[in-house]
């Protein structure tokens, strides 16, 4: 019988996993009813991507890409690397709310993912091929995602090649493409150990303490460079 296997219950309620696993109440993280309000706009403005370190019960980096209104999760054990040699494990895990980009801070015990949350980067992406959302969806449908990262820490091609599938969640790997960024001599996870919004490190975010003098600092480079990009415009 040539039936099409309908694994796409996602469609229906596409966040359901994420809020099954989840208790509101115990957590911070997002609920995720959100998402609705952000579609109309979706397709004039770039995707967007997170990585985000995450130190529960195994220190790993989850891994999200913007598609169709919700943020494909990947956990990465070891994190991205930018030697083209290496194959990263990535786990394909839940889809999460847009709204989850923001995330920065702990989880309670004993909750699903309890633990600490830094956002480690985030920025957009594109479809390597310029095809735009339709050939992401087609990449990630075949198991052969390839993009261009534009964030503050990681930059330039990447792909997501799905190697295999075990009882619905499958198995893919993170790899470097050749381009101008790869290289072999910058391990960029133990080099970069903060927060690409906050600054602050694990511990900093674990015990809650706030940084608000980066937050002003910020503000002023970003004055500072608007102000400069207005003088070259002029
Ligand atoms: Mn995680």
């Amino acid at each position: 019988m040539a039936t099409k296997k309908k694994r796409r219950s996602a469609k229906k309620a596409p966040l359901a996993e994420y809020k099954r696993k989840r208790d509101f109440s115990k957590t911070a993280e997002p609920s995720g009813g959100g998402t609705k309000a952000r579609t109309a706009t979706r397709r004039r403005r770039a995707l967007r991507f997170v990585v985000q370190k995450h130190a529960a019960s195994h220190l790993h980096y989850d891994f999200r890409l913007e598609l169709d209104g919700v943020m494909k999760s990947w956990a990465v054990p070891k994190g991205p690397s930018y030697d083209p040699s290496v194959r990263r494990l990535a786990m394909e895990v839940e889809d999460h709310p847009i709204e989850y980009n923001t995330f920065e801070g702990t989880i309670p015990k004993g909750e699903y993912g309890g633990g600490t949350v830094m956002l480690w980067d985030r920025g957009t992406y594109a479809a390597e091929d310029g095809g735009g959302e339709e050939s992401l969806r087609d990449g990630y449908e075949r198991g052969d995602l390839k993009f261009v990262l534009h964030g503050k820490r990681l930059l330039g091609a990447w792909v997501l090649v799905r190697t295999r599938r075990e009882r619905g969640r499958a198995q893919w790997l993170l790899i470097k493409h050749r381009d101008e960024y790869a290289t072999t001599k910058l391990d960029v996870t133990k080099v970069v150990e903060t927060s690409v919004t906050t600054g602050r490190t694990m511990d900093e975010i674990a015990t809650g303490r706030s940084r608000v003098w980066h937050s002003s600092r910020k503000k002023t480079a970003t004055k500072k460079r608007a102000a400069a990009r207005r003088a070259r415009a002029s």
